[in-house]
């Protein structure tokens, strides 16, 4: 848990994953044969099979959804530009950490008008991004501009909590909660394969990290391991989002509508089988939203047959994220008799 809960709390926004690539790196020294990092900031520790065994990547991407500084006003307040899929909403009167580039991290707090002074139609309306401010106690530009500067990358500030039922809550689940799968078969898998353990960047703002790090390793077989949505919560209809928390991984067969990935026959047999044959349960989920790496990965070079397994996480894209620990090791175990039986 120790582990879940450090890769949690690490910041590491879009473009900024270094703080993850350490833990990864720290983790897998002693299990991996070569650990090695690529231009765009992906790292990849390699576990070397035999010869002429089939090549197997996991891919999980490090980065997580946060804000960048975009402009500081003369009265010393910072305005942002958000990155990676953001509901306006979520951002009011949060607590943010900005990772200051001239000096120490600074702490600001998204602000907004008093309930006292809104109309009822503004009440109504949900503030857009483009209207929200950063408060870091400035008193103006000048002073603001020795605390943080243009391009500064923020996180969300938020608490990581064990709940009952071996859930955990925190920020970030997306997509630490996948760092932690891949890390884990990692190191529990015994295989003629070479398997590669990747780290990717980038993956919220456009499966970036995957597109790079897929056409070097170039594998016979890819695992994009990720949260998806868990549809059972108020708010929420069972057709909307069918998969649970609680009830094993979801095995993807369709995402995006189709548009994301299909997932190809022989990936989902692989992972089927996986299940039934050491009683780890799963889900099977077709969704219309959302994708992941696995669409980046499988239409690189000639086309690489990829599988889509995810968490079924709570309230993804906030800092306040929920998910099972049982969900998270049955998705450990599917994947590693996955690349077991190869
Ligand atoms: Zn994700």
């Amino acid at each position: 848990m120790e582990l879940m809960k450090e890769l949690s709390l690490a910041p590491g926004v879009s473009g900024s994953e270094e703080e993850i690539v350490n833990i990864i790196t720290r983790e897998l020294k002693d299990v991996a044969d070569k650990i090695e990092t690529d231009s765009m900031g992906n790292v990849i520790a390699t576990k070397k099979g035999q010869k002429k065994a089939p090549t197997v990547m996991l891919a999980a991407h490090m980065d997580e959804i946060g804000l960048m500084v975009k402009y500081i006003d003369d009265n010393g307040f910072i305005i942002f530009t958000t990155i990676g899929g953001i509901n306006d909403q979520m951002l009011m009167n949060q607590t943010v950490t900005i990772h200051s580039t001239v000096g120490e991290p600074v702490v600001g707090v998204i602000g907004s008008k008093p309930p006292h002074v809104t109309s009822p139609e503004e009440r109504n309306k949900i503030v857009k991004y483009k209207d929200m401010f950063i408060d870091i106690g400035a008193k103006d530009k000048e002073e603001a501009e020795k605390m943080v500067k243009i391009g500064d990358k923020i996180t969300f500030n938020s608490i990581f909590a064990e709940y009952p039922n071996n859930r955990v809550m925190g920020k970030a689940l997306d997509n630490r909660v996948g760092c932690y799968v891949m890390m884990e078969v990692l190191k529990r898998v015994d295989t003629r394969a070479t398997v590669y353990g990747v780290g990717t960047v980038q993956e919220e703002v456009g499966l970036k990290g995957a597109k790079t790090v897929s056409f070097k390793l170039n594998p016979d077989l890819a695992f994009a391991l990720d949260v998806t949505l868990s549809g059972d919560h108020p708010g929420i209809k069972k057709d909307e989002a069918p998969v649970v928390m609680g009830e094993g991984p979801a095995v993807i067969l369709a995402d995006a509508s189709g548009r994301g990935i299909l997932t190809q026959d022989s990936v989902k047999n692989l992972l089927i089988k996986a299940g039934d044959e050491n009683d780890i349960p799963y889900q099977l989920e077709v969704s219309d939203g959302g994708t992941t790496d696995g669409t980046a990965i499988h239409l690189t070079r000639e086309g690489i047959p990829t599988g889509v397994v995810s968490v079924p996480t709570r309230y993804i894209h906030t800092p306040v994220s929920v998910c099972s620990m049982d969900d998270v090791e049955n998705t450990i175990r599917l994947i590693t008799e996955a690349i077991n039986s190869l």
